[in-house]
């Protein structure tokens, strides 16, 4: 009886040709083209069969056209839509790695967007006419900026410690401080790196405390260079000793062998100047006494994702005649807007205002409250008395790993429910997160919690004229 039932309704379902040459269906297969629309409507009947299958009672609707037309339209609207999409990012983490890290300047999109569309002289010397090399379209003021004789660029900073270490010191020893094993986002282990590298780790002194003699008693014949790690998201305090750059470098020198510095986020100005806590530039740990320094383009110094190697030339030179530096490269985008970057570091007086990252990262209180007071107006005025919204001093933190600790003195948006209950900020925080442009932001003390570092006064129009489709029922 239930199978009599089954195929009778199966019998009853619409054959893809049927779907396709009614109306609807020809509109759907003009827009997304007949192929895909077929294979979708096909897995459209077969779901249709399984739900027949699966209770053979309930659904009625089966052999209504319209009904497996409109899903298949969904299906093929879900699979078009961008899945990368900007956000608004009010975590309080600045430079934050899943959230895409530094926002590039204007300059930079305006020189990406130029190579972009057509041919460029990515490796084209324009002026011989021969093939040339991408990296010198970012050298100079690279090599400018750090003080170093030459540089070369890689996709990220995890590659280019995979590349340096590679090239120097592949089946060789390698002494790091046993307090800068560190994992910096789970996937890059320095460790896990070394061995991919293809060299050995050999650990020195304790997590706290390293010192010069431990290096030295490390060094050997087999030693491949010595490698300092910035700890980055970690801080070692209390009982501590390290050894210094210069002590480093001295002992290398001895030994003949490169002091490789992995600087992690590598700032390539001072930016004490602009209220930030002091963090040793790229050029500082260069005079220090490093041959070699690796460093992210995306962190600290705002760029795009990348990886940097500056230093002495013959190493330089080394490393780029490895075939992994060809699997590492990175494409002619990344330097257009990594050059653009570069360029606006030029000129100091005007970095902080236009290069994003640190634009954001050294607003003032005062400016970040104004706009976070003009939000809880509207919010509140919009929620009515269904939520409390207010606005209250917090602190915003750097991100990527450049000092783990909240020191950003910030101020952000609260939002509370009349009716608290944490299931409720959970949806509340989701249906934030279905905006237009979604907004991310994190439950904290009871309250949805928007830190306004990253919502400048020209975002906030497009912010609060998407706040009307927020789908929440309070
Ligand atoms: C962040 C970081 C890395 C990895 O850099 P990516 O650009 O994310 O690949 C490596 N070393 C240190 C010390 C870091 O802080």
């Amino acid at each position: 009886m239930k199978n009599e039932l089954h195929t009778t309704k199966f019998r009853a379902l619409p054959s893809v040709d049927r779907l396709l040459q009614c109306d609807y269906g020809a509109v759907i297969a003009a827009e997304y083209g007949s192929q895909i629309v077929t294979e979708t409507l096909r897995n459209e009947l077969k779901n249709c069969r399984e739900l027949i299958k699966a209770n053979p009672l309930e659904y009625k609707s089966f052999s209504d056209e319209k009904y497996i037309l409109r899903k298949a339209e969904n299906a093929l609207e879900n699979l078009h839509c961008s899945l990368l999409r900007p956000v608004f990012n009010l975590t309080g983490t600045v430079l934050h790695t899943n959230l895409g890290r530094a926002p590039l300047p204007q300059e930079a999109i305006d020189e990406v967007k130029a190579v972009m569309q057509g041919a460029s002289n990515v490796e084209f010397n324009l002026s011989n006419g021969k093939r040339g090399d991408r990296d010198d379209l970012v050298e100079s003021w690279l090599t400018r900026l750090t003080g170093t004789e030459a540089a070369t660029v890689v996709n990220n900073n995890a590659a280019a410690v995979l590349l340096v270490l590679n090239s120097l010191a592949r089946r060789k020893e390698v002494p790091v401080s046993r307090g800068e094993l560190v994992e910096i986002g789970g996937s890059f282990r320095i460790p896990d790196v070394m061995a991919r590298a293809g060299s050995k780790l050999v650990e020195v002194g304790t997590t706290n405390r390293t010192h010069l003699a431990d290096f030295a008693d490390a060094m050997s014949t087999k030693t491949g260079l010595i490698m300092k790690i910035h700890t980055s998201n970690y801080v070692v305090q209390g009982f501590t000793a390290s050894v210094s750059d210069s002590d480093l470098s001295r002992l290398a020198r001895e030994h003949d062998v490169p002091f490789v510095n992995d600087l992690g986020s590598g700032t390539l100005l001072d930016f004490s100047k602009y209220g930030l806590p002091k963090e040793q530039t790229a050029f500082e740990a260069i005079q220090a006494g490093a041959d070699l320094i690796t460093f992210s383009g995306d962190k600290l110094l705002g760029g795009p994702q990348c990886g940097i190697i500056a230093g002495k030339a013959d190493l330089i030179k080394k490393i780029k005649r490895n075939a992994l530096k060809r699997a590492l490269r990175v494409d002619k985008l990344t330097l257009a807007a990594l050059n653009a970057v570069l360029k606006l570091y030029g000129n100091p007086d005007t970095l902080a205002q236009k290069l994003p990252s640190l634009r954001l990262l050294s607003r003032s209180q005062k400016d970040i409250q104004k706009v976070a007071e003009d939000l809880a107006k509207s919010l509140q005025e919009y929620f009515s008395d269904s939520a409390v919204v207010s606005f209250s001093d917090c602190k915003s933190q750097i991100g990527s790993g450049a000092m783990p600790i909240d020191i950003l003195p910030s101020c952000a948006v609260k939002i509370s429910l009349a009716s608290s209950s944490g299931k409720k900020l959970v949806l509340l925080a989701k249906a934030f997160r279905e905006l237009p442009i979604p907004v991310v932001g994190r439950i904290h003390q009871d309250a949805f919690f928007l830190d306004i570092r990253c919502l400048e006064k020209e975002d906030e129009e497009r912010f609060v004229g998407q706040i009307v489709q927020l789908n929440f029922r309070f």
